[in-house]
């Protein structure tokens, strides 16, 4: 059993508690959370930490198979171009892909991740996934415009989804890639493979996606058409990329909307008039790398939205680390407080993920990990560019 304490623990399920102390078996599961009121007297093997304790981080978006891209992509030269680099580089020795991948499960361990929902198109990460390091729900994610070729995608999907189940067994469900990539019938397919959700979608990430559904041209349409053929001759029925996913997703009950760069407060609008439960997944530091632009934060918060955090891969990032997305958070929206932050990167990612009954929150009977914040600024309790995160269970 340990005794562990800091300037504050945030619990998430409540209001943060100075010097409170958390109680916690040697299994992780929390037995007790003491709120001391501040008046901290000594206590018999009682570990205290300069900084914040706040539950083990979610990721809910990344790729571990694309982590053998890091440094490969140059930076801030639209999604267009990403997408082209990754088509053109992404190919490699499977002995370079599981290496990466390998290592880039291990930093988010270092990183006080606790769970991840990770985009795969292939095999290659399974096995890793059910080391119990981290809790893993793997979206198999499909693409593909070509109306006669939507059954044959999904029974590829299919037979990963077989070998999960067989060999390594953990949550997934198969998921569209993005508006421009998925035909109506693939999406019908894939809704009937995936009524429940979670389902993940890339929205709305540049605004070539929005050029593109409107008027059928712009950088995103001259890179994909080279890429997709297909992608000339197709009539999108919508003039709005989100609405033409919710139409096809209609039904789903939860939807992980991913990047949202260029979502408008009329988008806000139409997903609210859809039932899924809806989260808004925000990767920064990617959207800073490949598109040098923020989501509309603060509209975001004004409009009351389930916010979680993902750290997408590393072709566009330098670090799978949770902190360092909410550090930027902080940095570009400083009025945004520490506490909304943290629920964005723990609690509302485990919601979204489904891992809320043991994840997330710090609370007696939970596993959630725990993590320790150093180098605030604890006057006024911010993250700063110095910050760093500890695992500390
Ligand atoms: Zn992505």
């Amino acid at each position: 059993m340990r005794k562990i304490s800091a300037n504050y623990i945030f619990p998430v399920s409540g209001a943060p508690l100075k010097n409170g102390i958390v109680v916690v078996e040697k299994t992780g599961k929390i037995l007790e959370v003491i709120d001391t009121g501040g008046d901290l007297r000594e206590i018999a093997g009682l570990e205290f930490y300069n900084g914040i304790i706040v539950p083990g981080f979610v990721n809910t978006h990344c790729h571990l198979e694309l982590s053998h891209l890091k440094n490969q992509i140059p930076g801030r030269c639209g999604l267009d171009q990403f997408i082209f680099h990754i088509s053109t580089n992404r190919a490699s020795s499977k002995q370079v892909i599981r290496k990466a991948i390998k290592n880039a499960h291990l930093e988010m361990i270092r990183n006080g991740i606790v769970a991840v929902g990770d985009i795969s198109n292939t095999s290659d990460s399974f096995d890793l996934k059910v080391d119990n390091k981290i809790r893993y729900h793997t979206f198999l994610e499909v693409y593909g415009l070509k109306s006669k070729m939507a059954s044959d995608i999904i029974n590829q999907a299919t037979k990963l989804s077989s070998l999960i189940q067989k060999k390594y067994p953990h949550p997934h469900t198969i998921v569209p890639h993005a508006p421009y990539s998925v035909s109506p019938d693939l999406f019908r397919q894939i809704t009937l493979k995936t009524k429940y959700g979670p389902i993940s979608i890339h929205n709305q990430e540049s605004s070539g996606e929005i050029l593109l559904f409107k008027e059928k041209k712009g950088a995103l349409f001259s890179v994909l058409s080279k890429l997709i053929p297909e992608l000339k001759k197709w009539k999108p029925e919508f003039e709005n990329s989100l609405r033409y996913s919710l139409e096809y997703l209609k039904g789903v009950q939860q939807i992980l909307l991913v990047h949202n760069t260029y979502t408008t407060y009329e988008d806000i609008l139409l997903a609210g008039r859809h039932n899924s439960k809806i989260f808004w997944v925000l990767c920064p530091n990617t959207n800073l790398y490949i598109e040098d632009q923020l989501p509309d934060i603060p509209l975001f918060i004004r409009e009351n939205l389930n916010i979680s955090l993902g750290t997408d891969s590393l072709a566009s990032n330098s670090h799978l680390s949770i902190l360092s997305e909410m550090k930027t958070v902080s940095k570009y929206f400083p009025e945004i407080h520490i506490e909304e932050i943290v629920r964005w990167g723990t609690l509302n990612g485990a919601k979204a993920l489904n891992m809320n009954h043991e994840l997330g929150t710090i609370e007696k009977g939970k596993k959630p990990g725990l993590n320790l914040i150093s180098n605030l600024d604890l006057q006024k309790i911010r993250l700063t560019d110095e910050s760093v995160i500890r695992k500390i269970i």
